[in-house]
């Protein structure tokens, strides 16, 4: 649409008096405008057509078909009606006026004519179309923005709830296009998701008459898609109309949320197993917590599930078997508990389960147990018939507790004393488990100074030929002096430095001191050359891969005979690796060193493997020697235990010995070594070589 401006507007004069035709022609060329003229209402009409004015100045009185039929068939033409046509009429003439008017003129101009008057009001009804020229346009561009937004751009009246605007971009989200939902606003709200309703219907009803709205909601389409609508909008008073009006914009926010809950679910469960992870875990634990002291009500009850040996089928069979084990393992337990149990998965073969509602410890403990049995059942993966066992740390909810680490660091011990009581099995936490680990943690924090502080020494307790008490060595026993818990006994440290790590640093130092303090007594006491030092070893000191070199180290450093050294070592020590152990013991025994089985007895006590063992020793423990009674079976048993040991021309040493019964009854049984407190207790460096000179 051409946009009239007055310089180049066009004006268009029809009248049948040529004077009239002139004046004003005259008039508006001086005015600056364009001027066209027709003496009849067909010629304008033709003329019209061919090339449009911006204005008409129409006579009323003319031969043909007059002005106002010229006006009404402009107006019925619908790219012509837009063209403003001012009356020409004389000036008595009212009723012509109003007619002209009613016809869809703009204004009248009477004669005789003003010269100004003409001008002016040509001039206003220009003026009046350029302005509506914009609006018309301003309006179709708004339009044209608000369609091609992708948000909905929405405006409703609220009481009652009347949509009287909404843009083409509502049909995406809702499935139905604006006059759908202009015709029956109901469906704006009906087809908000159920949950969400409430909160749109309260807004709507009780709106908030100042500041914005934001709202998220769910709303499911015609093709029952839901879609996630972020909502802004201002409730304002329509200033023409008084009422409520609700303005706002809706943006699909589905993939945001679709992304939000992606990365929360991710954050919240552990990618394996689907289980909720830790952090989730101890959320929903210390909610839990609060809950109990808030109301008091259900006790809830922990479970610290670890599985026994699992690191054994990860080594052997590969992380991928283990991995899908571990999703079986999951899948047991969740079926184990009800839907209201949180099962979690803290890492690598760790599970906690939160039972959420339990009444007392029995209950806890039948759930334990029955979870203990299916994980039991074997479980196939591949080609592989797996059986798994689990121990299981049990705490029961408290009002003592007020943090849920506390909760699950006790659960913790728990089941580490269900691995100590020989896993597959459960143990309630109880208070002393606690103190115990705690002492045990500080025990393991000080024993790695101990080295450092020199709060190690060394005592050597005699082992005696039984034929004429002569002795034939020294055992050496490690003690520990702390300087606030005063003496530690070795059973008390030797299985943490071994947990530790700490016990193949110790045992070197141990055998380095002792060598070193063995090859002076030899200097000393020349009778010293033949006697041996018995060094007890740990089954990780064989599993050390520097641990020969340091012997052959320590050897050459003291300069010790190696067939003075003899090296213990317990039957549950060397069953831990035999293969590596047996390694071990042949390459020991190429170097010349004597090896001793300590404690035989109480570990397999299985005589059958003796002889696969390179060892010249064998102690029995002091637990048969103080039982040994003639006519009981013990003595038997020692009886047995040295005819075959002396078959495979292994010597063997009565450990504890404590009567001159006990010597005579060994004596007896041809064991030809001894050592114990009847002859004597460990004795001190000092006191060791006293007693070397005394005999
Ligand atoms: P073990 O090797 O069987 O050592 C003998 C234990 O029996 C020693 O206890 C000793 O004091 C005790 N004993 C000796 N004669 C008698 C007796 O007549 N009656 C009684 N009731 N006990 C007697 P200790 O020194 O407490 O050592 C206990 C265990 O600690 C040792 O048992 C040994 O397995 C371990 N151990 C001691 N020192 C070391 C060490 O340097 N390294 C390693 N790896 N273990 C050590
Ligand atoms: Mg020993
Ligand atoms: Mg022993």
């Amino acid at each position: 649409m051409i946009s009239p401006s007055h310089n180049q507007s066009l004006i268009l004069i029809v009248d049948d008096t040529p004077a009239n035709l002139t004046v004003i022609s005259e008039v508006l060329s001086n005015a600056g405008f364009d001027v066209a003229i027709a003496t009849s209402g067909e010629r304008a009409l033709e003329q019209v057509r061919r090339e449009p004015p911006d204005l008409i100045l129409l006579d009323i009185m003319m031969p043909g078909i007059g002005g106002f039929e010229t006006c009404c068939r402009l107006k019925a033409d619908a790219s012509l009606q837009i063209i403003p046509v001012i009356f020409m009429t004389a000036l008595t003439d009212v009723e012509n006026k109003i007619k002209g008017l009613s016809l869809g003129a703009v204004d009248y101009i009477t004669k005789p004519f003003h010269e100004q008057e003409v001008v002016a009001r040509v001039k206003t009804h220009l003026e009046l179309r350029q302005t509506q020229f914009k609006l018309q346009r301003s309006e179709e561009r708004l339009t044209r923005t608000l369609s091609s937004l992708q948000e909905v751009v929405w405006s409703a009246f609220l009481k009652p709830f009347e949509i009287v605007y909404l843009n083409s971009s509502v049909e995406a989200i809702y499935g139905l296009s604006p006059q759908d939902l202009i015709s029956e606003p109901q469906l704006w709200l009906d087809r908000v998701e159920e949950h969400d309703r409430p909160l749109i219907q309260k807004c709507l009803s009780q709106p908030p008459t100042c500041g914005s709205i934001e709202l998220e909601y769910r709303v499911l389409n015609t093709n029952g898609e839901i879609h996630w609508v972020h909502c802004t909008a201002k409730i304002q008073i329509d200033e023409l109309s008084q009422q409520f009006r609700i303005d706002g914009i809706l943006q699909d926010i589905s993939t945001r949320k679709l992304i939000e809950q992606k990365l929360l679910y991710e954050a919240q469960h552990d990618g394996l197993t689907q289980l909720a992870n830790r952090s989730f875990f101890i959320k929903r634990l210390s909610q839990r917590l609060n809950a109990y002291h808030a109301q008091g009500e259900n006790q809830f009850a922990l479970l610290f599930i670890d599985l026994d040996r699992f690191k054994n089928i990860n080594d052997s069979l590969g992380h991928g078997i283990g991995d899908k084990l571990l999703i079986q393992v999951a899948k047991v337990l969740v079926e184990a508990v009800r839907p209201n149990d949180l099962v979690a998965r803290l890492g690598g073969d760790e599970f906690t389960i939160l039972l959420d509602s339990v009444h007392q410890e029995k209950e806890v403990l039948v759930i334990s147990n029955r979870i203990q049995k299916k994980l039991q059942k074997p479980i196939t993966i591949g080609t592989h018939l797996l059986t798994i066992t689990a121990s299981i740390g049990i705490v029961m909810g408290s009002h003592l507790y007020h943090s849920a680490d506390d909760i699950l660091r006790d659960a913790d011990i728990a089941m580490y004393q269900a691995k100590g009581a020989g896993k597959a099995c459960h143990q309630l936490f109880r208070q002393e488990m606690y103190e115990r680990t705690m002492h045990r943690l500080y025990l393991e924090s000080e024993l790695r100074y101990a080295l450092d502080k020199e709060e190690f020494f060394l005592q050597y307790q005699p082992i005696l030929n039984l034929a004429d008490y002569q002795p034939v060595g020294f055992e050496v026993l490690l003690r520990w002096q702390h300087s606030e818990l005063g003496l530690v006994p070795p059973d008390e440290f030797i299985q943490l430095a071994e947990e530790t790590g700490l016990i193949t640093q110790i045992t070197e130092h141990v055998m380095l001191k002792a060598c070193l303090q063995m090859h002076d007594w030899q200097q000393e006491y020349p009778s010293a050359s033949h006697l041996s030092l018995s060094i007890n070893l740990s089954s990780y000191d064989l599993q050390s891969p520097s641990f020969m070199a340091k012997i052959d180290e320590i050897i050459s450093a003291s300069n010790l005979n190696p067939g003075n050294l003899q090296l213990e070592m317990t039957e549950s020590s060397l069953m831990k690796n035999d293969q590596l152990s047996l390694q071990s013991l042949k390459l020991l025994k190429a170097k010349g060193i004597g090896l001793s089985l300590d404690d035989f007895g109480t570990g397999y006590s299985s005589l059958s493997y003796l002889h696969q063992f390179p060892i010249n020793t064998l102690k029995i423990d002091r637990s048969f020697i103080q039982t040994m009674e003639p006519g009981l079976s013990s003595f038997e048993i020692i009886r047995a235990i040295i005819t075959l040991a002396h078959a495979l021309e292994i010597d063997v040493v009565a450990e504890g010995v404590e009567t001159a019964a006990q010597v005579e009854h060994l004596k007896m049984l041809n064991c030809e070594m001894g050592q114990g407190y009847f002859f004597s207790k460990p004795l001190s460096a000092t006191a060791a070589a006293q007693y070397l000179q005394q005999h």
